[in-house]
């Protein structure tokens, strides 16, 4: 396993790939790896010749009041465990290598993100966008795996990929989650015991909710008070938001007659945990 940090030797190699034919695979993530994240780099060892993985916790994606500097970060267990999983290449740049000066350049997210966790954390997405369309230029893959416990960020994603006409495919990766249903996360380990305890409180409100449209729900407004009703008396953590919306369009529904995300982000002392669902119009689970 080559590990990279420069983006030359990144860009030999792509090219070298590219020249005989290979499939890439590629892996974007902010590193602290987890299940969660061997899962996509298992589907795409499955289906391209070539898989890469990149680690780089992005700062343009971070408010200033967030948890950048708190991000856990564990280079060494990272390296082991792409290793472990077969991935070919990691990219590990430093910020002075992804952004040597200021960007000239912004892409503003127009759609899919003035909801959920885009109007919480305003300029998230920009930056996430923006690390994106750098990575998937330098990467070239064929395939870019991405967990839906981020379905907002699948879904910005793959309208970055269809406006841009990038030449790749995104895979959406169902969530990974503890045994008590936590949904895994690098922000986990920020959590105090008794948070931990609380936290499968988000997917079992989500559950919840997505029962009461199984049992003939169709109003949104009424889903969403219930379920709130329901994750209040389960955790202490401070709800952001709950949203229930069209998905992937991320509009929202006077009534649930489409498919339907039901998402949520409980603030934390220092985590912010994000959690959701995704069912079609008689509330049935929507996987991947
Ligand atoms: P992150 O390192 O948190 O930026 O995540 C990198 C990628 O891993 C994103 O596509 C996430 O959606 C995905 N991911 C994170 N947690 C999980 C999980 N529990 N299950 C599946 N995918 C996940």
């Amino acid at each position: 396993m080559d590990v990279v940090t420069d983006i030359q030797s990144l860009q030999s190699k792509v090219s070298q790939w590219i020249q005989e034919g290979k499939s890439i695979g590629f892996v974007p993530t902010m590193g602290y790896l987890h299940e969660g994240h061997v899962r996509l780099m298992e589907a795409a060892r499955e289906e391209n010749d070539i898989v890469i993985l990149s680690i780089f916790v992005n700062p343009l994606q971070f408010g200033e009041n967030e948890d950048l500097d708190h991000y856990p970060r564990d280079e060494e267990h990272d390296r082991k465990t792409a290793e472990q999983n077969g991935v070919d290449l990691v990219f590990f740049p430093s910020e002075d290598v992804m952004y040597p000066e200021p960007m000239s350049m912004q892409i503003s997210v127009v759609r899919r993100a003035d909801v959920l966790c885009g109007r919480s954390r305003p300029g998230h997405f920009e930056g996430v966008v923006t690390v994106l369309t750098k990575l998937f230029n330098l990467c070239r893959p064929t395939r870019a795996y991405f967990g839906m416990k981020d379905a907002q960020q699948a879904a910005v994603v793959d309208a970055l990929i269809n406006d841009f006409n990038f030449p790749m495919t995104l895979v959406p990766v169902e969530t990974v989650r503890e045994a008590d249903g936590l949904a895994k996360s690098s922000r986990n380990v920020n959590l105090s015991d008794e948070e931990r305890m609380e936290a499968p409180a988000l997917q079992e409100a989500l559950q919840y909710g997505r029962k009461l449209v199984e049992e003939g729900e169709k109003n949104p407004d009424q889903l969403i008070k219930t379920t709130r009703k329901f994750l209040e008396n389960k955790t202490r953590g401070k709800i952001d938001y709950i949203e229930l919306l069209s998905y992937p369009s991320l509009e929202p529904l006077t009534t649930i007659d489409q498919q339907a995300i039901l998402a949520v982000a409980v603030f934390y002392d220092k985590a912010r945990l994000i959690d959701n669902v995704v069912f079609g119009k008689q509330g049935e689970l929507i996987k991947g």
